[in-house]
């Protein structure tokens, strides 16, 4: 699952742009992830300039079948 570190995020929207499953929503002080659109691809953890996202390696679902 996704994780946010809310102390270094600048609120630069990059990475709600990337998100192909519009699964990241950003308001005008808080950036939140909508947890059941996210497939983890984690797009959004590589584009982040300051590092504030992370994949913590929990699933919140069951490997997709026929995913490796
Ligand atoms: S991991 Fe992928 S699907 Fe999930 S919020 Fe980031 S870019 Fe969107
Ligand atoms: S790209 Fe990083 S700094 Fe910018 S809004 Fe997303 S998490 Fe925050």
């Amino acid at each position: 699952m996704i994780q946010i570190n809310h102390d270094k995020c600048d609120l630069c929207g990059a990475c709600v742009g990337v998100c192909p499953f519009d699964a990241m929503e950003l308001t005008e002080n808080r950036l939140s992830i909508l947890h059941e659109r996210c497939t983890e691809c984690n797009f959004c953890a590589e584009i982040c300039p300051f590092e504030v996202l992370h994949n913590d390696g929990v699933a919140i679902r069951p490997p997709r079948k026929g995913a490796a």
